[in-house]
């Protein structure tokens, strides 16, 4: 299992969503179960042994592997959505990211001050978006424990943004 080379399981799809942006397409990889497997193991090798209390997955990819991480770990799962899609109270934080801008939001009940939170998602960009999860988890009173990524886009610098957390990629480009 180890020695799965996770790159040849992940595609560049070209000009999408829009021009200029090389997307990283993790499908390949999601539908392969060994690759599958190789990742989430990875991911937890990655995370190691802390107390973790909540799982933050970022939407949408971020859901792929947020929840099974949760599930490994003895913890929680919480969503960081898009506006408008969680339906009782939430928080909200503005983002900017490599193709565009917008806004995340918390349920204000998802995670308990003194919380110990890992923040996960599939790509790390320009780092836009995992400063505001990051910041949405701080807001609620919780301690950001790593921010762990699938992939690292490392030439956008996403990691500048959020330097003062511990942050882990399994795959870097
Ligand atoms: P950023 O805020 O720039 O770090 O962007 C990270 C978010 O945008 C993640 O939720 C990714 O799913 C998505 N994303 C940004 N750039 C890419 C890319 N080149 N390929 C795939 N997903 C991307």
């Amino acid at each position: 299992m180890a020695d799965i080379d996770l790159k040849s399981y992940i595609r560049d799809v070209k000009d999408f969503p829009e021009p200029g942006v090389v997307f990283k397409d993790i499908s390949p990889l999601l539908k392969d179960t060994k690759a599958f497997t190789c990742a989430i193991n990875g991911l937890l090798d990655l995370i190691g042994k802390p107390a973790i209390d909540k799982v933050v997955g970022i939407e949408s990819r971020g859901f792929f592997f947020a929840p099974l991480l949760a599930a490994k770990l003895g913890a929680g799962f919480v969503p960081v959505r898009k506006p408008g899609k969680l339906p009782a109270d939430t928080i909200s934080q503005n983002y900017t990211l490599e193709y565009g801008s917008g806004a995340l939001e918390i349920h204000s009940d998802g995670i308990q001050p003194n919380d110990r939170v890992l923040i996960h998602d599939d790509v790390l960009a320009t780092g836009g978006t995992a400063a505001a999860a990051c910041k949405l988890v701080e807001q609620l009173g919780a301690t950001v424990v790593q921010c762990n990524f699938l992939l690292e886009l490392q030439f956008l610098k996403g990691i500048e943004q959020i330097s003062s957390y511990s942050v882990r990629s399994l795959v870097k480009y």
